[in-house]
């Protein structure tokens, strides 16, 4: 983990851009490109990071492609939806499940660490903001700060900070990056 380089900010998708769907009592992602839908205030909230020329890039773990629950074009509906409402740098897609032992699959930080590289970005400086303990496992692992949306389903998690709302998570990002220029001038 270098410190040069610019900072970028990691969203995980379903509870952060999107809704979550409810199965079994439990926040689930969508199946069903009808299902999905885009969270109030996210594509506001992501403007708002690429305005402050902070790239934003998705890392979502979809393991019901490996189960076999999710189809191949709904999942690629549903990601042309959201990059359509949503203007985010680039995604990076986990579609197995813990039987294939791959790297990408969050807690590991492989889907991070692949995007740093692509897009020449310094994970030391870089944020992960997500709604579960996966998300905020995996941003520990890149070396990243860690930002958790607080839900009634994920009480309990610890992270670098704590916010109710993405906008939210926003308002600490460019703070912090605000002082941290302070601190360099
Ligand atoms: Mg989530």
């Amino acid at each position: 983990v270098t410190s040069a380089g610019r900072g970028a900010i990691f969203l995980d998708r379903d509870g952060v851009l999107n809704d979550p769907v409810w199965r079994d009592g439990a926040p689930a992602s969508p199946r069903r490109a009808t299902d999905f839908r885009i969270a109030a205030g996210a594509a506001d909230a992501v403007r708002r990071l690429r305005a402050a020329g902070l790239p934003v890039f998705v890392v979502t773990n979809q393991p019901d492609l490996a189960r076999g629950t999710l189809g191949a074009g709904e999942h690629a509906r549903m990601l042309s939806m959201l990059r359509a409402a949503v203007p985010v740098d680039d995604v990076a897609v986990c579609p197995h499940d813990d039987a294939d032992g791959c790297a990408c699959r969050k807690p590991k930080p492989g889907m991070l660490e692949e995007l740093a590289a692509r897009h020449g970005v310094a994970l030391a400086r870089s944020v992960m903001v997500g709604d579960s303990k996966r998300d905020l496992e995996a941003g520990r692992h890149a070396g990243c700060r860690t930002i958790l949306l607080r839900r009634d389903y994920n009480r309990g998690l610890e992270a670098d900070t704590v916010v109710e709302t993405l906008g939210e998570a926003v308002d600490e990002i460019l703070r912090n990056q605000r002082g941290e220029c302070d601190v360099v001038q």
